[in-house]
């Protein structure tokens, strides 16, 4: 199966087409370059043309015409994504759904909108409206669609009292369209979603999104210090275990995660401070400062709507989730981090238990997750790179303790995941891309069935730039 690019482009010439030029090479990347294994390994990948659709009438011609000249095609929102989801690893076509942002229809909790719009759009369209926000987004919520945020995120912003994306509940209908001769529009609910939720584009693509919404506050942000780790570490699972209390984020720094890395906190901060970043409504203000009056060890050292800081932090949620080792990376460049899953009930026991191993070459920073109503921790750990081999060992000593890595450093669905095939996905793409030809190279499952998961994958066909 050779494809045939001359022809594609030719057939998809009156659209808005990109085939030469730096945007190319921008438009195959994304965050990728967070892990010095994934950098190692993929940093020449590029596609061989862009094409931005405006409707789905227009996704569907990309599709049928790919198809036809077995061209593969890689979905692009904003190129946000960690692990290489958004890149080309076999080149052909990027379909950027930038054009595709309208915001169709707003009622009382949920709104219908299309992928390529920006998080913050979204909000404020919803704000707007009726006073309404989406429950969850990623620290991207600036940069990041969502669409992107669907197919390629997990929870973010929010996690901390609706769960994660994968929660029943969270998203409540996805259209999607598949990669066939004659390209099928198919509206998923229920069980179905998980067919292409986070999916990374492997199977289907996403052309219409309802999601649930909250009610709009303007979000106070804090950041409390404590001179005691696990202290910050119990006060984040209290404070979100206080059922009065509505936070959209709890986050716990590692000293001495704020001094040498957050700039406009580190003159507020002493190096053995720990720092723990929170949202809380406005009208929880009163209950939280009861709880935090509880807690003497525990100090309020910046609110938004009353400080004296002379430059303010900006907002505190881009402090937290990945934006963490994006400030870290920015002061000290051989910075990575991992993605672990400190489990109710162990977690806090897991989280001293890391922390004792591993420290200071490892530093907690810590997400306050609600998973199956129960308070728990996603850990963001922050990791000083020195070896491929010592990062391998460094997951295996969590993975003994029984800390779950969600590994970042590889590309595939199930490395990024459990280690397993998620069975509704691989049958519907056997359904719904017959050749193959969707974000090719992401799913094992799909090239080798009897792949063994002892070493990384390496996609065969992973293509460099000519
Ligand atoms: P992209 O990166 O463009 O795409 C992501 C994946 O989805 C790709 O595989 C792509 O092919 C696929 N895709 C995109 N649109 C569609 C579509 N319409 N149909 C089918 N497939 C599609 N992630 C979190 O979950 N939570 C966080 O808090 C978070 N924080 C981050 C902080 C930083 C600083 C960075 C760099 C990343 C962070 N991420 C986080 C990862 C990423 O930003 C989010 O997942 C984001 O929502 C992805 O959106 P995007 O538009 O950039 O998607």
């Amino acid at each position: 199966m050779t494809a045939n690019l001359a022809a594609a482009k030719a057939a998809l010439s009156h659209l808005d087409l990109e085939e030469s030029g730096a945007g190319l090479k921008a438009k195959s990347r994304d965050f990728f370059w967070y892990s010095p294994v994934l950098k190692a390994r993929l940093d020449e990948v590029c596609a061989d043309f862009v094409v931005s659709p405006r409707s789905e009438a227009e996704v569907i011609e990309v599709l049928k015409v790919c198809y036809a000249y077995d061209v593969p095609v890689t979905t692009r929102g904003a190129g946000t994504g960690n692990y290489g989801q958004a890149m080309p690893l076999a080149g052909g076509c990027v379909m950027h759904l930038r054009h595709m942002a309208a915001v169709k229809d707003i009622q009382p909790g949920r709104v219908v909108v299309e992928p390529g719009c920006l998080l913050k759009d979204l909000d404020a369209a919803c704000k707007e409206h009726s006073v309404q926000e989406i429950r969850m987004f990623s620290s991207t919520w600036a940069t990041a669609t969502i669409g992107g945020f669907i197919a390629g995120g997990s929870g973010g912003v929010g996690s901390c009292t609706w769960g994660s994306l994968r929660d029943l509940g969270n998203i409540i209908r996805l259209r999607v369209v598949t990669m066939e001769e004659e390209p099928r529009v198919l509206e998923f609910q229920g069980e179905e979603l998980a067919r292409v939720s986070h999916a990374y584009g492997t199977n289907g693509i996403i052309t219409e999104i309802e999601m649930p919404l909250a009610p709009a506050y303007d979000w106070v942000d804090l950041f409390v210090a404590t001179d005691d780790f696990m202290d910050a570490a119990r006060f984040a699972e209290e404070l979100a275990n206080e059922d009065g209390i509505l936070i959209k984020l709890a986050t716990v720094f590692e000293a001495p995660i704020a001094k040498d890395y957050f700039q406009r906190v580190a003159p507020h901060v002493e190096e053995g401070t720990n720092l723990i970043g929170l949202m809380v409504a406005p009208h929880s203000m009163d209950g939280f400062l009861t709880f935090l009056g509880r807690r003497p060890h525990a100090r309020l050292i910046y609110r938004s709507d009353d400080h004296d800081w002379p430059r303010g932090p900006g907002m505190v949620f881009e402090y937290g989730w990945n934006h963490t080792t994006l400030r870290a990376l920015k002061v000290d460049p051989s910075i990575t981090y991992l993605q672990v899953r400190y489990g109710f009930p162990q977690h806090l026991e897991l989280i001293e238990q890391m922390r004792d191993a591993l420290s200071p070459e490892v530093l907690q920073h810590l997400e306050v997750l609600k998973e199956n109503g129960k308070v728990m921790f996603a850990g963001l750990s922050l990791v000083k790179f020195t070896s491929e081999e010592r990062l391998d060992e460094i997951i295996r000593l969590h993975e003994e303790a029984g800390a779950m890595i969600f590994n970042p450093h590889r590309y595939t669905l199930e490395e990024g995941g459990r280690q397993t095939v998620d069975d509704r996905q691989l049958a519907f793409k056997r359904e719904a891309d017959p050749k193959g030809l969707l974000n090719p190279g992401k799913m094992i499952a799909w090239d080798d069935p009897d792949w063994a998961y002892d070493r990384m994958y390496a996609y065969p066909k992973l293509r460099a730039a000519e």
